[in-house]
């Protein structure tokens, strides 16, 4: 049994129509599904992926409008890191993103920015072979362009705390200190903890409320079990009609959850035009034209004029 690295990232914004120009004119990201939040249904639930939606390549939003900023703290992912193919595409991105005015800082690594309403993000070359997940933007070149997540950062202040289940339970490999990478046999990605900001974290707009590890569907009771059997309080499988899913807090605090990647986002509308129509949880349907009324207006700027 092996986790798949990184199924998606679920965030919160304030500003749907800002966050939707963001990933999608700006970082070139397709938007795969536009819905509501299941068990919240007047809120957006708003999907950016790779061209075909995939696993390991799709960040999510919560839409609250107008919620304020929130600050990440421990127990919280603080930031998120995409895979680039080559130097030269950070020296893209770093060009791109002056002329939209984000501030971008470049380190050894890879380079930083933030979206935005705070959220820290960072490109990272890859060193690791894992097949590129790229969405199709007009003015931005495949070989340059996001090829789904190298990992994510979160603040634990005992990061030692969390390693029993990471280890033992979940399959992450040690990579450094406070540092793992779960790595299948297709994609991995990193999760390391930094040293938490004194003040205590607050939800809100530009902050990560979980982050989702891919299971395939047959393992996803198995995996639950190892979470429980290592002291998670893991919830039972939830149908969420584009994967299942279990979630849990790993013990430093941060919101995991295990899904499967065995459904896909063209289950209820065409490859073709994922992310155009407002698809409704089939429980929704018959709120439709009052939900559509109440949700944010919204822009896709690759949808057809
Ligand atoms: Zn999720």
């Amino acid at each position: 049994m092996r986790l798949e690295g990184i199924h998606h990232i679920t965030a919160v914004t304030g500003d749907a129509p800002t966050n939707v120009d963001f990933y999608v004119r700006v970082l070139g990201l397709r938007m795969v599904k536009k819905t509501v939040n299941q068990d919240d249904p007047g809120v957006y639930h708003l999907f950016y992926a790779d061209e075909r939606g995939s696993a390991g390549s799709d960040l999510t939003f919560f839409e609250y409008p107008g919620a304020r900023c929130g600050r990440p703290g421990a127990g919280m992912v603080h930031r998120i890191a995409w895979r680039v193919g080559s130097e030269e595409a950070l020296a893209f991105w770093a060009e791109r993103l002056a002329a939209e005015g984000v501030a971008t800082e470049r380190d050894k690594h890879g380079l930083c920015f933030a979206d935005p309403e705070g959220l820290d993000l960072e490109l990272l070359v890859s060193e690791h072979p894992d097949q590129p997940l790229v969405a199709e933007a007009p003015d931005i070149p495949a070989e340059l362009a996001l090829q789904g997540f190298a990992g994510v950062r979160a603040y634990a202040s005992n990061p030692g705390a969390s390693a029993p289940l990471l280890e033992d339970a979940l399959g992450f490999h040690p990579d450094g200190e406070a540092a793992w990478e779960r790595r299948g046999s297709e994609r991995g990605s990193f999760y390391v903890y930094d040293t938490p900001p004194p003040e205590r974290g607050t939800p809100g707009a530009g902050t990560v409320h979980h982050v989702a590890w891919a299971s395939p569907m047959d393992e996803l009771e198995s995996w639950r079990e190892r979470a429980l059997a290592a002291g998670a309080q893991a919830t039972p499988v939830i149908d969420r009609f584009y994967f299942r899913s279990v979630y849990f807090r790993e013990p430093s605090g941060v919101l995991f959850e295990l899904a499967t990647r065995d459904v896909g986002f063209d289950v209820d509308e065409p490859l073709e035009s994922l992310g155009q129509a407002l698809m409704l949880p089939l429980q929704h349907e018959p709120r439709r034209a009052q939900l559509e009324r109440a949700l944010t207006a919204i822009i896709n700027p690759r949808a057809p004029a």
